[in-house]
């Protein structure tokens, strides 16, 4: 029986883990994919406390390596089920069970869908949702980041300085990244397509062409492009809070108190899965807190 299973091995959760781990606590962080989760993605970071700059990468795998120095992780393990008995939960996943006396959910986030024709036919051939990883492939190549948010200036930066040639889409007149990234992309003279939606993605095999609506006139462009990177936003992983009877906000966020602690006892949530900030520094903060939490809780 394990005293914490931490579900998800992003920043949120692996710094669970260090502080489960230092605590005495047994622990298991179980990763359906490969420890890091969206931070994988980060092309660089300027805001993480000690490092100027520091890919998310490069992070991921200096967290990870203390972690796991501390407790166990198993990845590509994905949890399917968790059931509650009393004060025990067990805890099944595609290849084994396992019980613990508290759960820490550090699920995260999924890229919203824009839901066009197209974007799930052309998915891995011109259609990506991550410039750090499929952008190379595009080099030299007009490419469309869809959004107007940190995450889609960001790619579009980050696309612009490997070699490809990325302009924005922006549903409205003004972008919500942060300054420091709109002056940026200024300075690498991104094109910038006001009040614009992608309403379809053509090709024959491959993305060839995008259908562009302005929302102000109502008119229609098709333009040639080689790559739509799209970058809306994000969506809760909480299935497996559902199932537990966890209380979640309007937006399917994990609601929890200031100890992170949900409305199910034995249950914490730590991370992008808690809505807020989506910075990294909140979700080791929260994976810190949800971690001693669980301890203390259960002495
Ligand atoms: P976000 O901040 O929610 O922005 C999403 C953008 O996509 C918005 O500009 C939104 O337009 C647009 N959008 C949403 N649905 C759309 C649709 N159906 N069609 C067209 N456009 C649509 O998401 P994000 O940029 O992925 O960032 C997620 C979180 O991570 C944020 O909290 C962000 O601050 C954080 N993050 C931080 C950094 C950093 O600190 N450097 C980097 C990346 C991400 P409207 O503006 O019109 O709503």
């Amino acid at each position: 029986m394990y005293d914490i299973i931490i579900i998800g091995a992003g920043p949120a959760g692996l710094t669970a883990g260090i502080y489960a781990g230092r605590q005495g606590s047994k622990t298991l962080i179980l990763e359906k994919n490969i420890a890091g989760g969206k931070g994988l993605e980060v092309p660089l970071m300027e805001n993480y406390p000690g490092y100027e700059k520091i890919q998310g990468q490069e992070l991921i795998q200096k967290i990870k390596k203390q972690a796991t120095k501390l407790v166990e992780l198993k990845e590509l393990e994905e949890v399917i089920k968790i059931k509650k008995e009393n004060m025990k939960f067990t805890v099944e996943t595609k290849k084994d069970t396992y019980t613990t006396r508290t759960i820490i959910l550090a699920t995260g986030t999924r890229h919203r869908r824009l839901k066009i024709p197209g974007e799930k036919e052309f998915l891995g051939r011109g259609v990506s949702y991550c410039a750090t990883c499929d952008g190379p492939l595009y080099k030299g190549k007009e490419i469309l980041v869809i959004g107007g948010g940190n995450s889609a200036v960001q790619e579009a930066i980050f696309l612009k300085q490997i070699g490809c040639k990325p302009s924005i889409v922006h549903r409205r007149d003004e972008l919500r990244a942060q300054k420091y990234l709109q002056d940026r992309a200024k300075k690498l003279k991104i094109p910038i397509i006001w009040n614009t939606t992608l309403k379809e993605i053509k090709g024959k095999g491959k993305v060839q062409k995008a259908v562009l609506e302005n929302r102000k006139t109502g008119q229609t462009e098709t333009i040639k492009v080689d790559g739509i990177f799209i970058a809306i936003g994000e969506e809760p992983i909480n299935k497996l809070a559902q199932d537990l009877g966890v209380k979640l906000d309007k937006a399917g966020y994990i609601i929890t108190d200031k100890q992170q602690r949900t409305s199910v006892e034995g249950v914490y949530a730590a991370g992008d899965i808690t809505g807020g900030l989506n910075q990294w520094i909140t979700a080791c903060a929260e994976g810190a807190i949800a971690a001693t939490s669980a301890q203390r809780d259960t002495q």
